[in-house]
């Protein structure tokens, strides 16, 4: 493949390595670029760059406070219970990952004496550990030449090289030409400045282009119109999928139930709730856990990545042998789908009773502060500031 002069991968590199020393984030598994020798924790890069595969810096972080916090070593985490484990992982989604997490981290603790591999093929064996993970580790955590890929590096490098081809067919084109970069020298370094270039500069839909430290070389910026790139074949439409989900309360208590380990959301708490199928469910056709007067709390929708989901709420009062009462202050734990749906249930007094059920008796004495009143679901921003609202709702102290 012969590639314009400008090209020079060794100018790239030393314009974008100069650009890290000065611009590195300050991340919290990060060893920056100005402390010397000092080696970035195998466990804490592995850790961070699971949690980072489906979700943003930001939302992560958090998540990797609190797991670091509670297992500040593999040996720790490999000795955690399941469930602390998938209830500390709630809200990150991807729930399979948490359980290769524990399965990981198992490996390392019993087969490798708690410490990683050092070799991205070793690294490779590890259960849930994927290419672009073991690529990851070897590079950030053991400066191995590793040619480190995910989408901000694809976006980068398909600008840098005006690549024509469509995702996903130009993959390994844009894994090819990213390899063309990595150097025995600064592994590590290379591959989290690609990453913090995409995510900073280089930007989806807004490259910042005027501040690029690769805007003299960058080809789509030279053509007029970097935002184009990477070039896409067009999604299908994401298919729909319906289902009803059960709120049952108790006091202050939420019935909860745990998924089967297999599958969707497996061995995670949830509320009860009819399949996810394709076509709505009529109300004849719903079987509630137990009998009792439900009314709907309304509908809340939510996106997997396979199919999006529009989950209807129902709500009772009453007992359910099977349950896990869990106060409404306490629902942490729940994946995000679940939380949502529980979130609409509180706000159970704007609901339409269902067939000729009446409404609940004990509507709560202080009304709700979300909910359905104005058809309009406010979802509090963390869940501490959820907590805060619902004890509101059930004491009506501030
Ligand atoms: S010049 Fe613009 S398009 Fe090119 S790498 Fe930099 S930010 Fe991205």
């Amino acid at each position: 493949m012969s590639l314009p002069a400008l090209l020079d991968p060794d100018l790239i590199r030393s314009c974008l390595l100069r650009w890290y020393d000065a611009h590195a984030r300050t991340l919290a598994w990060r060893v920056g670029p100005g402390q010397g020798a000092v080696r970035a924790d195998p466990y804490r890069v592995w850790l961070s760059e699971v949690m980072l595969q489906q979700t943003t810096v930001p939302h992560a972080t958090p998540y990797f406070l609190k797991f670091t916090q509670a297992w500040p070593r593999v040996e720790d985490l490999a000795a955690a219970a399941d469930g602390d484990v998938m209830a500390a992982w709630a809200g990150l989604g991807y729930y399979a990952r948490a359980r290769n997490l524990l399965a990981c981290a198992r490996a390392v603790a019993s087969e490798h004496g708690g410490a990683f591999p050092d070799t991205e093929d070793a690294l490779l064996q590890l259960p849930g550990v994927g290419a672009y993970t073991a690529a990851a580790v070897a590079a950030i955590a053991f400066d191995r030449a590793a040619n480190v890929v995910d989408g901000n590096v694809e976006r980068v490098i398909s600008r840098l090289y005006a690549v024509q081809d469509l995702l996903p067919d130009a993959k390994p084109q844009l894994k090819t030409l990213a390899a063309g970069l990595v150097r025995e020298d600064r592994p590590g370094d290379w591959a989290q400045a690609l990453m913090d270039l995409g995510a900073t500069v280089c930007k989806p839909k807004q490259p910042l282009c005027l501040i690029c430290p690769l805007a003299e070389v960058c080809t789509a910026k030279a053509e007029g119109e970097p935002q184009t790139y990477p070039r896409k074949r067009q999604k299908a439409a994401r298919p729909k999928r319906y289902g009803v989900a059960f709120v049952i309360r108790r006091g202050d208590t939420l019935a909860l139930i745990r998924r089967p380990a297999k599958g969707l959301l497996g061995g995670m708490l949830a509320l009860p709730s009819t399949d996810w199928r394709s076509k709505p469910w009529t109300d004849a056709e719903i079987a509630p856990p137990i009998a009792a007067d439900w009314v709907t709390a309304g509908q809340i929708e939510h996106i997997f990545t396979h199919f999006a989901l529009s989950l209807a709420v129902w709500v009772a009062q009453g007992d359910f042998s099977d349950a896990i009462w869990t106060r409404a202050t306490d629902l942490g734990a729940l994946p995000s789908v679940f939380l949502k749906a529980a979130q609409a249930g509180l706000g159970l007094n704007y609901g339409r009773p269902v067939a000729r059920l009446e409404p609940l008796a004990q509507a709560p004495e202080h009304g709700p502060r979300f909910g359905l009143a104005t058809g309009e679901l406010v979802v509090p921003d963390t869940i501490d500031d959820l907590n805060a609202e619902i004890e509101v709702l059930f004491t009506g102290k501030k």
